[in-house]
């Protein structure tokens, strides 16, 4: 389950140094994915026991706020709430990126987790065709509400491409987020993606994120782009 392990990391969880764990595979195919060996051939990657990683963390307690699971998609997992439940025991904190997919494993972790992030793809009238599968967006509806409701720290996150999101999907994307904490804007990079095609696909440039950040804070209480 466990595939890769970044022993600190600064910036993926706002004000925090955390140990960022990847989780193998995911139930969308997002041409822009930067984890493409996460999602291809995990089984290439080296699986890291549970017990290791425990073993790892005891040794960091002092160093490290929390750990951040990501992937991949880790709410595809059963044994994701054991894990969990594992690293609490430790004393961190527990940071979840997830795609949203799977909101009865969401509502089952919330009161165990930290700090929630979760990907936005665009509207949900277009979740199918940008993350390439047969997602019912009635299902990320639900994880929106989910964690909007939670009361725990969250953010919403996009990456976007001018290939895939145009002003107008970013506009719809606030509506249906309107009054949420925080909105982060991602920046697209083509140097490793699962769709190779994708490498050759631009980015927007500093300024056009630097505007579209101007035009969505009406929207949210909190606008980043992340670069
Ligand atoms: S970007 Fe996220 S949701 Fe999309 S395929 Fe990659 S891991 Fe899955």
């Amino acid at each position: 389950m466990i595939r890769g392990i970044q022993k600190a990391s600064f910036i993926d969880w706002p004000d925090k140094v955390c140990t960022v764990i990847f989780l193998e595979r995911c139930n969308f195919r997002c041409p822009f994915c930067q984890n493409p060996e996460l999602i291809r051939n995990p089984e290439e990657l080296q699986e890291i026991p549970i017990d290791e990683l425990l073993a790892f963390l005891e040794d960091r307690k002092g160093w490290i706020d929390g750990v951040c699971i990501t992937g991949g998609e880790p709410t595809i997992h059963s044994k994701l709430p054991e894990l969990v439940e594992k690293i609490k025991q430790l004393g961190f904190g527990v940071k979840l990126d997830t795609n949203g997919s799977n909101p009865e494993m969401l509502e089952r972790l919330i009161p165990k987790l930290d700090y929630i992030a979760m990907d936005i793809k665009g509207p949900l009238e277009r979740y199918q065709e940008i993350t390439r599968s047969q997602i019912d967006p009635a299902l990320i509806r639900k994880s929106v509400e989910l964690i909007r409701n939670s009361g725990k720290p969250y953010e919403f996150r996009t990456t976007v491409l001018p290939k895939l999101h145009s002003k107008e999907d970013l506009l719809k994307i606030a509506e249906w987020l309107r009054g949420s904490e925080r909105y982060v804007l991602q920046q697209f990079r083509p140097e490793k993606t699962l769709d190779p095609a994708f490498q050759q696909e631009k980015s927007f440039t500093s300024e056009e994120l630097m505007a579209f950040k101007k035009m969505l804070e009406p929207y949210f209480k909190f606008v980043e782009v992340r670069e």
